[in-house]
């Protein structure tokens, strides 16, 4: 080997920024690598909060939160199927972990609600943007602080085992040195998701064939391979975080209560083709059935003023405007002559009571009030929940639950903590909490050894 280290983390997002910062005080030398020129993973592009109960943070704005809440919430997102053990950690630790990355520098002062939260839990920088840039920035300085050598352009490819089976490091390939192996008594896979690859996603899913998706270029589940070679188990990879309307111009997800409080979806060619209410698998593949594989979501500003999320996608820049459907029109490229007909046709549906066109069951407001608005949207894939089982102390399993000696794994690529749906704000929280675990950890194991 080239190198000998304690620990190597392989994955440099939220989850191996915290495993290596945890193993380094935890008195382990350790290597991260990173198969992109980038740090920060999918982790970076978070921007809903990290979730949190009963925090100092909480405390200071008279918010009534718990463990047990947090816990009830997350188990009913994800619809129960998660690993109740490991919702357990990810509960009780998440106030410590918040108070872990403010003790390194992060702003974890506002505190907003999520979907699926019965209470304001989810943290992020005072303003309310990008809390995993920032977390993730954070990271990055702390572990150069602790001169932690990070090698990008790496990536992990095979664990190599002794004959008795445990860890004893990992076969590499480095953009410019080629192949060669780094050895330690501990590994963890910090290699996120894989909803980037769609050939795998629509294998375990086919409804989300041809989807996009909100992910980094590296996020195509080529960290599962390692960790299914290396023995370990997968579970829950059908469950695959989908979404059908996201921005296009954007790439955020725009929350379903826009047409649920009034908007109507349209193609290129300025026609209606769906009841927009109807469900998400079926919305998606309708709007993939248009010109260009994407729709528009039109309305106007009394659906916006009904809704206090439609003055962030404005904010964003994902939601363009002007004052007649004609002027919109020639902005995003849908027929205006066509579109004023087909606004003026739904109007007349709203007062009438009936939608005869599409059967949509809900016409809360015509539109007719001020600036038109059009977001353009496509059906994406978010968040991957499966991954490498793993237990309580973040030791990756085989197919008969025995640990895999020295094999750890933390944050998307691990199954079980979401169960079959993520909540907004839990991915931040369990990549902290777990990375930090597997850590200190993988840290203690390699002393043993
Ligand atoms: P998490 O949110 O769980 O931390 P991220 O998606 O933020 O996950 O980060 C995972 C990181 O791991 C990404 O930067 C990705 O490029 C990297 N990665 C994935 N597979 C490999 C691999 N085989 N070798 C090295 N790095 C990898």
């Amino acid at each position: 080997p080239q190198d000998t280290v304690d620990v190597i983390v392989v994955g440099s997002g939220g989850a191996g920024f915290s495993a290596a910062i945890s193993a380094y005080d935890n008195d382990a030398k350790v290597i991260i690598i990173e198969k992109e020129p980038v740090i920060g993973g999918n982790a970076k592009l978070a921007a809903g909060g990290m979730n949190a109960a009963w925090t100092d943070q909480q405390k200071a704005k008279d918010i009534t939160d718990s463990p047990e809440l947090m816990y009830k919430d997350t188990m009913k997102g994800g619809r129960n199927l998660n690993d109740p053990a490991l919702v357990k950690i990810l509960t009780s630790h998440s106030k410590d972990s918040v108070n872990w990355m403010t003790a390194m520098g992060a702003d974890l002062n506002d505190v907003g609600r999520m979907g699926g939260a019965s209470a304001n839990r989810a943290h992020r920088p005072t303003g309310g943007a990008g809390v995993g840039a920032h977390i993730v920035q954070v990271l990055y300085d702390n572990a150069v602080k602790r001169n932690i050598d990070i090698r990008m352009n790496t990536r992990g490819i095979e664990i190599l085992k002794d004959d008795s089976g445990n860890v004893k490091g990992i076969l590499v390939k480095g953009m410019y040195k080629g192949y060669y192996w780094v050895k330690a008594d501990a590994v963890v896979l910090a290699t996120g998701g894989f909803a980037k690859n769609n050939e795998r996603v629509a294998k375990l899913d086919p409804k989300l064939k041809g989807f996009i998706s909100t992910n980094q270029p590296g996020a195509v589940g080529d960290g599962l391979d390692v960790a299914e070679n290396a023995g370990a188990a997968l579970k829950d990879m059908q469950y695959i975080q989908a979404h059908p309307t996201l921005s296009v111009k954007g790439g955020v997800m725009v929350t379903e209560a826009v047409r649920g409080n009034g908007a109507i979806l349209v193609n290129r060619e300025g026609k209606r083709f769906v009841n927009e209410i109807t469900t998400r698998d079926k919305a998606s593949a309708a709007i993939l059935g248009q010109t260009g594989k994407s729709a528009f979501l039109i309305f106007e500003d009394s659906v916006r003023k009904s809704l206090s999320k439609i003055d962030k996608y404005i904010g964003l820049g994902v939601a363009p405007s002007a004052d007649t459907l004609v002027k919109l029109g020639k902005m995003e490229g849908i027929d205006g002559k066509a579109l004023t007909e087909t606004v003026a046709r739904y109007n007349s549906l709203v007062a009438s009571g009936k939608d005869t066109d599409f059967e949509r069951p809900n016409l809360p407001r015509a539109l007719n009030e001020g600036n038109y608005y059009a977001i353009e949207v496509t059906p994406g894939v978010h968040h991957t929940m499966g991954g490498v089982m793993i237990d309580t102390k973040a030791e990756v399993m085989d197919a008969k639950k025995q640990v895999i000696p020295g094999l750890y794994g933390a944050g998307e690529v691990t199954g079980g903590v979401h169960g079959a749906n993520r909540l907004g704000g839990n991915a931040i929280s369990d990549i902290v909490t777990f990375g930090r675990l597997a850590g200190e950890e993988a840290a203690k194991y390699s002393k043993k050894n």
